[in-house]
């Protein structure tokens, strides 16, 4: 019963320091959305795209507001969550992401679904160029060289199947920041379960059991058409075994690789 309320006490202090601690930059969360929506409430609306069409202004009664179409995965490659949490409230990082989701299997929430996080950057998949504009961010607390703790996976997935239903998010648009920005992030890393979230909905995994490679197959062309920037051929190679080999460390398309294509491609496209 003593271990029980000096639990209470530390998780209501907890949670009561946490406001306190982000009390300045909250402010300024609440400053930005507030401009956002002096923007969109304005009427009548001056014009979107700096053109000069304000006299024919005609409002349409049929809109809704955009959804997110993917989810970006990642790792947050720092030591806490705490640590995340400062990063993603300096101004001067400019970066952020949607959810954290901290070893223990809290979750923070960051940033409304329907507004654009930092996290993506630069990079391509498929036909998307901003993916910012058309995504969700989860940061995963963790350096990059440990395995997910269980509880934290756990959220993830309860997260993943709650985004998924409330924007109908097609099961080929969850990757990780990797499949999008090849060489320049292998994040999440080989220690995440990609097999595991894709038996869940979330991606597609692969079934070689029954597949033949055709003579004309190119193994290049299937990387494209699931997805993968393949500009510079060896890191969208890097990129994919990350995802789907990932106790592969080689830039090299062996004969599994192809069968594992093979499949894949049938799924992405
Ligand atoms: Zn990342």
């Amino acid at each position: 019963m003593k271990n029980y309320i000096i639990c209470l006490v530390l998780l209501l202090l907890f949670c009561g320091c946490t406001p306190y601690l982000y009390k300045a930059t909250n402010k300024s969360y609440r400053k930005q959305v507030k401009n956002f929506s002096k923007l969109l409430s304005e009427y009548p609306l001056k014009d979107s795209a700096g053109l000069p069409y304000a006299a024919n202004w005609v409002g349409t009664t049929n809109f809704s507001i955009r959804r997110p179409n993917f989810v970006v995965i990642h790792h947050t490659a720092q030591n806490s969550c705490d640590q995340t949490l400062k990063t993603f409230t300096l101004p001067r990082t400019q970066v952020s992401a949607h959810y954290v989701i901290c070893r223990d299997g809290i979750v923070y929430h960051m940033l409304h679904d329907n507004l654009r996080a930092h996290h993506a950057g630069l990079g391509k998949w498929g036909n998307v160029s901003d993916m910012n504009s058309s995504s969700i961010g989860i940061e995963i607390d963790n350096n990059g060289s440990e395995p997910f703790s269980d509880v934290q996976m756990n959220s993830l997935i309860q997260l993943l199947d709650r985004l998924k239903k409330a924007y109908n998010i097609p099961q080929a648009n969850f990757i990780g920041h990797m499949d999008w920005a090849p060489g320049r992030k292998v994040d999440p890393s080989r220690y995440f379960s990609w097999k595991q979230h894709a038996d869940k909905g979330f991606g597609y995994w692969y079934d070689t059991t029954s597949v033949k490679v055709p003579a004309d197959f190119n193994p290049i062309q299937a990387l494209r058409i699931i997805g993968y920037n393949i500009n510079n051929l060896s890191i969208a190679i890097q990129s994919y075994k990350i995802h789907w080999v990932p106790q592969d460390t080689t830039k090299v398309i062996n004969e599994m690789d192809k069968k594992i294509l093979v499949d894949l491609m049938k799924k992405y496209q």
